[in-house]
């Protein structure tokens, strides 16, 4: 069996039967559900929510959690090649997917309580909930250990006050898993119920990028949360930082996928558009380009492939994981400026994917670590010295 579409380097004969079949069935959501609705929602800059029960029913929400306890039981692989095949759909959609996956799902499994397992996880994993993760502050972003968001204890719970900015489901959250600094100064996570009196969530508008995902504040103001809702299995910024490094790593798949979108736009244009009585793609300066992005994506790839082959093993580290999500979204986002430069003048229209994947790609570089957090992590890594706190 083969991996539909770019595979250079024949990574298939390294994968099993059933990793290739997902890689299919997900490239086939894309094609019928993503790819014919998502240029109106990018554009529009709305969410498509009809999209959520289709992506529960692919199970896509819980796939790598255990399978004994109901869930997908799919190894990192699997997951890698979800994400990558949905961000070549689009990079709004695969966030969705992500936060719902490494930054709810994950925590609550892995540091919840029975009770918030049981009422949370099968809501989410059919789509029936939705969740977002608050760590991000309006003055705290590459350095959420100073966050000023507080819960003071109080009468049988928590009293939280502060703000969470840029929170991808956000304001469509049915839970939102946020950190909070208690007054001894220990970062904890709560879970916030949409419904719980002080909370808001207003979206932040005017984004020109990941406009097909929903972006939001939080805002807390004397939210009483009852200490069943504390994640009671981690204490420190070890806990978020544990949710980011399962994100991170779906991202260095996922924005394979959006190089592999751009770059098969742009070798279908090299050969169509013509001009001086030639296809564009027979001059050499245009094949460069080619050669760059197909070279630079197949590299890509077999980092995401190797990453989660130590992810599976349990090997992997916090900063093999920064260098799969630093070089991989660079990565894309040098692909995206080289297919706007080959599309010419098209390369900026809606008509074509590519606007889309650049805009969004400035996000997806920055999020849950900018390019340069990622090197200041590899840099103390090799030196030892850490250069940043
Ligand atoms: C669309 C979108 C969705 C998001 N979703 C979420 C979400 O769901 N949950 C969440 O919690 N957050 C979310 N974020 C926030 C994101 O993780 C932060 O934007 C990111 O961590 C960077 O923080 P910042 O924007 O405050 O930039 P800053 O930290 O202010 O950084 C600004 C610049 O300074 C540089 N810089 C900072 N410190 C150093 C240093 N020590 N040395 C050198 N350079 C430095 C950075 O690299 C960057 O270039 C989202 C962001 C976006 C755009």
């Amino acid at each position: 069996m083969k991996l539909d579409g770019l595979d250079y380097l024949d990574l298939s004969s390294h994968l099993k039967e059933n990793e290739i079949m997902v890689q299919q069935s997900t490239r086939e959501f894309v094609n019928n559900e993503i790819l014919p609705i998502i240029d109106k929602h990018f554009e529009n800059g709305t969410f498509p929510d009809n999209l959520t029960s289709k992506i529960a029913d692919m199970g896509f929400f819980g796939i790598t959690l255990p399978k004994e306890d109901g869930y997908g039981g799919m190894n990192n692989i699997i997951y890698g090649l979800v994400c990558q095949e949905i961000e070549r759909g689009d990079s709004g959609i695969r966030s969705f997917i992500s936060v719902q996956n490494s930054l709810v799902m994950f925590p609550i499994h892995a540091f919840g309580s029975d009770v918030q397992k049981q009422k949370w996880l099968p809501l989410l994993a059919n789509g029936e909930s939705i969740g977002s993760f608050g760590l991000t502050e309006p003055d705290h972003g590459s350095d959420p250990g100073s966050m000023d968001t507080k819960a003071v204890k109080g009468d049988g719970g928590y009293i939280l006050n502060g703000a969470k900015m840029w929170i991808t489901n956000g304001s469509i959250a049915d839970v939102s898993i946020d950190w909070a600094k208690t007054e001894d100064g220990v970062v904890r996570g709560f879970l916030i119920e949409k419904e719980m009196e002080g909370l808001t969530a207003p979206e932040m508008k005017h984004k020109w990028s990941l406009r097909a995902s929903i972006t939001s504040e939080l805002i807390f103001q004397d939210v009483y949360v009852p200490e069943e809702n504390l994640l009671p299995g981690v204490e420190g910024l070890k806990g978020p930082l544990a949710c980011l490094s399962q994100a991170r790593y779906g991202i260095g798949w996922g924005a394979v996928g959006s190089a592999m979108a751009v770059y098969e736009a742009s070798v279908k244009y090299a050969k169509d558009r013509k001009q001086f009585g030639k296809p564009i793609g027979s001059f050499q300066l245009v094949q460069e380009k080619l050669v760059w992005m197909l070279t630079e994506i197949t590299k890509g790839q077999l980092l995401a492939y190797h990453t989660g082959k130590n992810k599976d093993a349990g090997t992997v580290t916090v900063q093999q994981i920064s260098m799969l999500k630093r070089n991989n979204t660079w990565m894309a986002r040098e692909c995206a400026k080289l297919a706007r430069e080959i599309h010419g003048a098209n390369g900026i229209s809606g008509e074509y994917p590519i606007m889309r994947h650049l805009m969004n790609m400035e996000s997806v570089y920055t999020y849950e670590g900018t390019f340069d957090m990622h090197t200041l992590i590899l840099g103390e890594d090799i030196t030892g010295i850490p250069s940043f706190r």
